[in-house]
């Protein structure tokens, strides 16, 4: 599992793509901004006597229950079917399941759900109610964006910096950086949000540029635009969002794709496919944390892998890509070890302990020689002992990406063939990676099938194992062959054997990173 650390960066920048698409990123740099914008998107009311957990798992400690109906503040979505929520309950904080709570309903088709950026023409005072004689809040500095609620007589009440109050309307403006968008077809502003019980006020020709005020804050269907000194409601879906000023494409560094990449909604492996970016293509790097890139590809905004890119030099095509500073960790397992030798041919000559640690240092060694955006890492190298709590920690304390584990299979009476054991749906089961410990399976058992055909292919099978299921990031444990059977031993320590072990990881990691 990534560190919190990592996940902290993750929910920064994920709510910073969600705001991207309506707001310009010069308003992005304050995270007050940010948490202001979406207040209201954040909260939910649960639905039922809670419990607020340690970890997003209902294994983990209880850290309180909290009372049905109470409102509580999401901060970020975990878990890998997304069932999880970490929230903030009464300045406690933990994870709580999505299943029991529900989004804290807010007004329909009022201003208030409008937000608006307006920007501060002079420093001005934020006072507590719409009259000079109310007292002074605090004073905001020239050109500072404030979130507009309502106007009151000459007074908007406004929020700055998560603080509400009221300012004298004739000193702020409509934030010349406000979004533009475009319509695609032509359309009207309403004086309202409903296509029925509203007003048209004026007709907006195809593609037309509109100035985005906001847009609705239940559904977002609806943008707040003005055109041609109108300032009203127009329906999202005949607009194509644009680029903000300012937010040129050609401030950010190119980079290269040196595989085709998954672009990605958030940063991280839970967000959803956007586009797959072919290799060799130049993208814009807008921002970058530790393993991912905020990019812009084809006027779409994502994150994609830093694994997989590198500058621009100019030079094309690209000969041999350069190494990343964050490479993707795998984990190579070696079953067994030490005072446990594990399964041993009746004549006592072979040691699955032997084996397993063979093959294991042969596909670190492959991934390391023809797979250079990987750090391999082994859980032992020597003839070691190690438990198996021990062999799963090393996946957290390694920061590992994928973990496989070697193992070679023995049986009672004759029997031949090659399998990937991964995790059952039982309660046995902990690890959040469950599908994609599946999927990882799944790709080096076709690899190994596809690159070893003679040899028999028992499949993929779903057993509870402790180095998968109890596992923290995605695993799979592959039986290469029974130690009794010399044709399995031939093809298990056959170069085809290690080749397609180290294809499939590779395959895997393409596709789920
Ligand atoms: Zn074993």
């Amino acid at each position: 599992m990534k560190s919190k650390h990592k996940f902290r960066i993750s929910l920064v920048i994920s709510l910073a793509l969600l705001t991207s698409f309506f707001y310009p990123f010069k308003l992005l740099t304050s995270v007050n901004v940010l948490n202001v914008v979406h207040a209201e998107e954040s909260l939910f009311i649960t639905t039922e006597n809670l419990n607020l957990r340690s970890s997003f798992s209902s294994k983990s400690k209880v850290l309180l229950t909290i009372p049905k109906g109470k409102t509580i503040k999401k901060i970020g979505v975990y878990g890998e079917d997304k069932s999880w929520f970490k929230v903030s309950f009464n300045s406690k904080i933990g994870y709580v399941s999505t299943k029991y709570v529900t989004p804290k309903p807010i007004p329909k088709n009022s201003v208030s759900s409008i937000n608006t950026i307006y920007k501060t023409k002079t420093s001005l005072n934020l006072r507590k109610g719409p009259s000079v004689k109310s007292p002074v809040l605090m004073t905001i500095p020239k050109s500072s964006p404030l979130m507009y609620h309502a106007a009151s007589g000459p007074w908007y009440k406004v929020s700055y910096n998560g603080t509400q109050g009221y300012v004298a309307s004739q000193y702020v403006t409509i934030s010349p950086s406000a979004m533009k968008s475009r319509s695609k077809q032509t359309t009207e502003i309403r004086s309202s949000m409903s296509l029925v019980n509203s007003k048209v006020l004026i007709t907006i020709p195809a593609s037309t540029e509109v100035t985005v005020l906001g847009k609705s804050g239940t559904t977002g269907s609806w943008l707040k635009v003005m055109y041609n000194g109108i300032t009203g409601f127009t329906p999202a879906r005949h607009y194509i969002v644009q680029v903000a000023p300012g937010d040129s494409l050609s401030t950010y560094p190119t980079y290269i794709t040196i595989e085709n990449l998954n672009l990605r909604n958030q940063a991280s492996r839970y967000g959803s496919i956007l586009t797959t970016i072919p290799s060799g293509t130049s993208i814009s790097v807008i921002s970058k944390s530790a393993s991912w890139y905020k990019v812009r590809y084809n006027n779409q905004v994502g994150y994609v892998s830093s694994g997989f890119v590198q500058p621009f030099t100019g030079k094309t095509p690209i000969k041999s890509p350069v190494i990343p500073a964050n490479k993707h960790v795998i984990l190579i397992d070696a079953g067994h070890g030490g005072g446990d030798a594990g399964a041993v041919t009746s004549n006592g000559t072979v040691q699955e302990k032997v084996l397993t640690l063979n093959i294991a240092n042969r596909v670190a060694d492959e991934l390391k020689k023809n797979y250079e955006l990987y750090e391999v890492k082994l859980t032992r190298s020597n003839d070691r002992y190690l438990s198996l709590v021990e062999r799963t920690n090393l996946s957290e304390r390694l920061d590992a990406d994928a973990f496989i584990s070697v193992h070679i299979n023995s049986s009672p009476s004759f029997a031949t063939g090659h399998e990937a054991l991964v995790p059952t749906s039982s309660a046995y089961t902990t690890n959040p990676y469950a599908n994609a410990s599946r999927r990882l399976g799944e790709v080096i058992n076709q690899e190994i099938a596809m690159n070893v055909p003679d040899f028999k292919n028992r499949g993929v099978k779903r057993q509870d194992v402790y180095v998968v299921g109890r596992n923290t990031v995605p695993s799979t444990l592959i039986e290469y062959g029974f130690i009794a059977n010399s044709v399995d031993r031939s093809y298990m320590s056959g170069s085809n054997m290690i080749k397609a072990t180290a294809k499939g990881i590779d395959k895997f990691m393409k596709s789920y990173y």
